[in-house]
């Protein structure tokens, strides 16, 4: 064999798997589409939970995170006249990191690179092959010339738009979608955070989040119709509907700014099962997409690269198959009550196109049963932080 686990995908998923397998003396081949540079500037998560905390430091990356990230014990949730405070900390004894995305994947690529660790960028056209035989394959294009790696296991790390999922005969996949009829339109700013905490607000106008990465640099987003584009939206008009949808003691402490990125995400809930066939595993987005209300997205690829590389390992180094037999099942157990959580969070939040009167009162009233009942925040909290692997 050319390796012991071929990874398709240079993202998070892919870099933290390959460096817990390396750490333990399995051999990795990254394959990556994009460039590094690519990979690294794009925007996306900011919290981590807990348990992804712990894996970043269990994987020998989490010392910049401990300097640089910021610890917040709770966040607001908020509409035009209430504003609830969830104690994270008080409530479930845990709490969240502030930590971007791309810091984790910067930690993750210096980290793999000081391993030696053969992480090929620009790889085209890839094919993976012979699933069922007594080994597989990866077919792959670089710079015009195909070539093959064979391999004992393939870890599919390649996103909602990869090739691993679709390698899946269609007959023996089972996915499970909603389609939410809005995105979020985000902004980064070099400027202050108008809370020490995230702020998700619910208003007649749309929802909102003020979310941060440092004391200087905000991240910023507000809900619109899925036919606006990045171009009708000026800094200015950006800020202006940003403020209206605060709550007034959170929006007269804004400060404004010029964007230094500005993207439109379409929101959606997505689940492909079962997550192995044959020797290939399906992580992180190439198997599921939540809605980012709530943070999961990231932090579910981590507990499944936890699920993986703990049965990687039992089955290359004491050849006990009972963890990648079970991974699927495990995975997707936490995968849904994420889910489940992440789509709870988005009804409740944001306003829906036509939807009628009754529904804007329900979103209310969960708001108002929040303030109320402290069993109801803990509820929340607890999903918030993560729940146990
Ligand atoms: C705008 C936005 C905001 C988000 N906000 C949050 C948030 O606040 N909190 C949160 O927890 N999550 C958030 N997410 C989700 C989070 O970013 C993802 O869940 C996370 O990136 C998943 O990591 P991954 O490694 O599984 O997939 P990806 O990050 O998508 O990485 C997959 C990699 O595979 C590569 N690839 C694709 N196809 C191929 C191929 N055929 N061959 C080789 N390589 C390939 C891609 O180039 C990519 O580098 C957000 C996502 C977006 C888009």
């Amino acid at each position: 064999m050319d390796t012991q686990v071929v990874i398709i995908g240079g993202g998070p998923s892919g870099l933290l798997l390959s460096q817990l397998l390396n750490r333990e003396g399995i051999a990795t081949v990254i394959l990556e589409r994009s460039s590094r540079a690519h990979v690294l500037s794009r925007i996306r998560a900011g919290i981590l939970e807990w348990g992804s905390v712990e894996m970043l430091r269990e994987a020998g990356v989490g010392a910049r995170m401990d300097r640089e990230g910021f610890v917040h014990d709770g966040t607001y949730l908020t509409d035009e006249d209430q504003m609830v405070h969830i104690d994270f900390h008080a409530l479930t004894g845990k709490r969240v990191m502030v930590y971007g995305q791309t810091e984790v994947t910067q930690d993750l690529y210096r980290a793999q690179d000081a391993m030696g660790t053969t992480i090929v960028h620009g790889v085209e056209d890839v094919r993976i092959l012979d699933l069922d035989g007594a080994q597989a394959s990866v077919e792959y294009v670089l710079n015009g010339e195909r070539k093959r790696l064979s391999c004992a296991y393939v870890a599919g790390c390649d996103g909602f738009h990869g090739v691993s999922r679709k390698t899946i005969p269609e007959d023996r996949r089972r996915e499970f979608e909603r389609v939410y009829p809005f995105g979020w339109l985000g902004i980064l700013s070099h400027t202050p955070p108008v809370s020490d905490e995230l702020i998700y607000a619910n208003s007649p106008r749309g929802f909102a989040l003020a979310s941060m990465r440092n004391a200087n640099l905000v991240r910023c987003y507000v809900q619109v119709p899925l036919s606006d584009k990045v171009e009708d939206w000026s800094d200015a008009r950006f800020w202006d509907e940003f403020s209206r949808r605060l709550p007034a003691q959170a929006a007269e402490r804004l400060v404004t700014g010029p964007s230094i990125e500005k993207s439109i995400a379409p929101l959606r809930s997505f689940v492909s099962e079962p997550l192995r066939w044959g020797r290939l595993f399906l992580v992180g987005d190439a198997a599921h997409i939540v809605p980012p209300t709530g943070a999961k997205g990231l932090n579910l690829a981590v507990s499944d690269v936890f699920y993986l590389h703990q049965a990687l390992s039992a089955a290359l180094k004491a050849g006990d198959e009972t963890g990648i037999d079970g991974y699927s099942g495990r995975a997707l157990n936490r995968i849904w009550k994420a889910m489940r959580f992440s789509w709870q969070m988005t009804t409740m939040l944001h306003r829906f196109d036509g939807e009628d009167s009754f529904a804007a009162q329900m979103r209310r009233a969960s708001l108002r049963h929040l303030a109320e009942s402290e069993t109801a925040r803990r509820d929340l909290a607890e999903n918030y932080v993560g729940l146990p692997y």
